[in-house]
């Protein structure tokens, strides 16, 4: 039995991806982060934020807590806010998935949606959020603190004291590659950090979607985005403080052609419904298993639970809209009839 809601985030399970793993002769294990209670790798983060932020005294009793998100940490940081007697209020950008602000606000999180414009505007969502944690720390009661998950290392600590751990103790010490893209840097960064430190020739792996900087800039040093993804929750143009220290062995550039075949497939096949972020992840481990050769052990992250992105990824229509290719199966009808 477990005591609340916070103690089931974490130890989720290694899940062998079995094509992937026939295609290149390595075994492909995906952490399957959308089991978490809220169906995303990001409730590591909001537990760890909410946390540390207690450690410091920095929340009280019925304090709230103000983030800008793509909607999971948003997600992660008030399932635990609830289980905890905090409140949160989330910032969205109004182009994230209807389904992810659904399920915000059925959670209780207090929601405001913002136009997605570029982090260097004043009104981005993150610096929307940041402004807004320093009015409510002056005029609500219990007052109020700021996640700030890409700049908050709380993020990155926690997944070099959950994740990683779990990876190495998971794979009975015999992961050779980690990969992962990146949102905040908290996942990769942070697993790259704990599995180095256990076995310092662990070869680490960003996939970096189209319209992401991080790609030219560990391969020529230039801070440097072309091309769009329709995928949400990651790409990142700048080095936020969870990505400080830290530096791939390998980076692939991945686009969205190659990475959602993936992700339709593992529906279909192999029962695995995910989003978008984790087709790019798992295009990344099929990459790194192709540099490295059969024979390898290379884990990735199903980052969240597919059917957050029913109306978009999963939707023939929007698919189109986007010039995507969509799969046979979506557009059919049902045979059977009663
Ligand atoms: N995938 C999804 C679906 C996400 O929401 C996020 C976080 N925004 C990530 C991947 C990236 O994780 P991180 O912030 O740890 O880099």
């Amino acid at each position: 039995m477990l005591g609340s809601v916070i103690d089931a985030i974490g130890n989720t399970p290694l899940i062998r991806l079995r094509r992937a793993s026939e295609e290149t002769g390595c075994e492909i294990l995906g952490k399957a982060e959308f089991m978490n209670p809220g169906q995303s790798v990001k409730d590591r983060a909001g537990l760890f934020i909410i946390r540390d932020a207690e450690k410091r005294g920095l929340l009280r009793p019925g304090g709230v807590i103000v983030e800008g998100t793509a909607g999971n940490t948003g997600i992660g940081l008030t399932v635990v806010a609830k289980a905890l007697g905090y409140r949160t209020v989330i910032v969205i950008p109004d182009t994230q998935s209807q389904e992810k602000k659904d399920a915000l606000r059925v959670l209780g999180a207090e929601l405001i949606e913002v136009p997605a414009v570029p982090y260097k505007n004043p009104n981005n969502y993150v610096k929307v959020s940041g402004r807004l944690a320093e009015q409510l720390a002056r005029t609500e009661p219990n007052g109020a603190i700021w996640a700030n998950q890409f700049d908050n290392i709380a993020n990155r600590d926690g997944h070099i004291r959950t994740t990683a751990e779990e990876i190495w103790t998971g794979t009975q010490g015999k992961v050779d590659g980690f990969v992962s893209a990146v949102g905040t840097g908290g996942t990769l960064a942070g697993v790259a950090m704990g599995l180095k430190a256990k076995r310092k020739d662990v070869k680490i792996a960003l996939a970096d979607p189209l319209g992401a900087a991080l790609y030219s800039f560990y391969t020529t040093g230039e801070l440097k985005a072309e091309g769009s993804s329709i995928t949400e929750g990651i790409g990142q143009g700048r080095i936020t403080a969870n990505l400080d220290g830290f530096t791939p062995d390998f980076s692939f550039q991945i686009p969205d052609e190659e990475a959602l075949p993936i992700v339709f497939d593992l529906v279909q096949e192999e029962g695995l419904c995910l989003g978008g972020s984790t087709g790019i992840n798992i295009a990344g481990a099929i990459r790194l298993a192709r540099e490295l050769g059969p024979g390898h052990t290379i884990v990735t992250v199903l980052a969240d639970y597919g059917t957050r992105y029913q109306s978009k990824m999963f939707n023939p229509s929007f698919l189109r809209s986007k010039n995507l290719p969509v799969p046979e199966w979506m557009d059919r009808t049902p045979e059977i009839s009663v």
